[in-house]
């Protein structure tokens, strides 16, 4: 099959990847490329966060924690990394549905919670450095034959080939129309400290998070509707360190060494489906939220099912 995938994120580089495994041709036209686009600047650690619906992303979730826990070994240039972290919640709640799934799952002690919070487990899970995953996706396209082209598309009934995949992430409220991608800005701060382990508080009101890459921690977050800011803001900066003091009170301000901001493709849910334009085989696979490096290889495998379904 000829395929033209539209955008260069983690999701239209992983779905070009499958495609091409599985014996097809394949062009990535997009506007940006690394390291300009959202996915560049996503923390990232695997977590399904703030994305919907929750059975189809647990699905994807487990299936990419499984892809990403292979490449530690097999690819440890890629920049994966299995690193163990901390969850604590201010309810007691349900185990979420995959934590038999993935690796050194336990609930905590109550001398393990920090105040302010009555409940947490610990989990092992793949921190994606995108500084060096991104480059290395890209990179393992060509080598695969894949074409990259810069363009931006207004039409996606203009492509040619057998099959359109449509990975734009929030740039689908051009492309499609879809008002329901709206961005959610989060903004980060590096700093030359690691924490050890990793301390999470990963419900959307209260959004705290430490993610130890092999350079820097990434100090999180903020999780803002329909924001479009891309300017660093002092008070969200302030927010941020108060809210992970909270969870690491061994912090330093003082080996604070930058911060940038992104803004995640939110979606009431992700569109994952085939559609026929006007004659052309569109798949849809934008809208990942929180949570598009976390789903990426789960979401690529469904892609090329549809693909070669049809
Ligand atoms: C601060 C922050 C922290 C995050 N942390 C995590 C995390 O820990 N774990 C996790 O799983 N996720 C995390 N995310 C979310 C993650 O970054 C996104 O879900 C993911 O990057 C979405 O990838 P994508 O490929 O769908 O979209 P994008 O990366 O936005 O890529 C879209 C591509 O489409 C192109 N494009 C758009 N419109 C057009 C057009 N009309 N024509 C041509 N090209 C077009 C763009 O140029 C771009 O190349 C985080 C995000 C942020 C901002």
């Amino acid at each position: 099959m000829r395929c033209t995938i539209v955008g260069a994120g983690v999701s239209g580089l992983t779905t070009a990847i499958r495609l091409l495994e599985n014996g097809h041709e394949v062009e990535i036209i997009s506007d940006k490329f690394s390291p300009e686009t959202v996915s560049d600047v996503a923390a990232a650690i695997w977590y399904p966060f703030l994305v919907k619906p929750a059975d189809r992303a647990d699905t994807w979730g487990i299936e990419t924690y499984k892809v990403l826990e292979r490449m530690c070994t097999e690819a440890p240039e890629s920049g994966v990394r299995m690193r163990d972290g901390r969850e604590y919640l201010r309810d007691i709640t349900n185990l979420p549905p995959w934590n038999e799934d993935i690796a050194a799952f336990r609930v905590l002690e109550g001398h393990e919670i920090p105040p302010g919070y009555v409940f947490g487990w610990e989990f092992r899970a793949p921190v994606i450095e995108m500084p060096k995953y991104m480059p290395w996706l890209k990179n393992k396209v060509e080598a695969l034959g894949g074409v990259l082209e810069r363009g931006y598309i207004e039409d996606l009934t203009s492509l040619d080939g057998d099959l359109v995949v449509n990975c734009v992430g929030l740039g689908a409220r051009e492309l499609c129309g879809d008002l329901d991608v709206k961005p959610a800005r989060g903004q980060i701060i590096f700093i030359d400290q690691d924490p050890g382990i990793g301390h999470f508080d990963q419900q959307p009101e209260t959004l705290t998070y430490t993610i130890p890459r092999s350079d820097v921690t990434v100090l999180g977050g903020t999780a803002q509707l329909d924001d479009w800011s891309l300017d660093i803001r002092d008070e969200d900066n302030d927010l941020i360190l108060k809210k992970v003091e909270a969870i690491w009170p061994e912090l330093d301000r003082d080996r604070i060494i930058g911060g940038t901001v992104g803004l995640r493709p939110s979606r009431t849910e992700v569109r994952l489906e085939e559609e026929d334009i006007e004659g052309v085989r569109v798949i849809h696979n934008y809208g990942h939220g929180g949570a598009g490096v976390t789903l990426s290889w789960g979401c690529a495998d469904e892609v090329v099912s549809i693909a070669e379904e049809g």
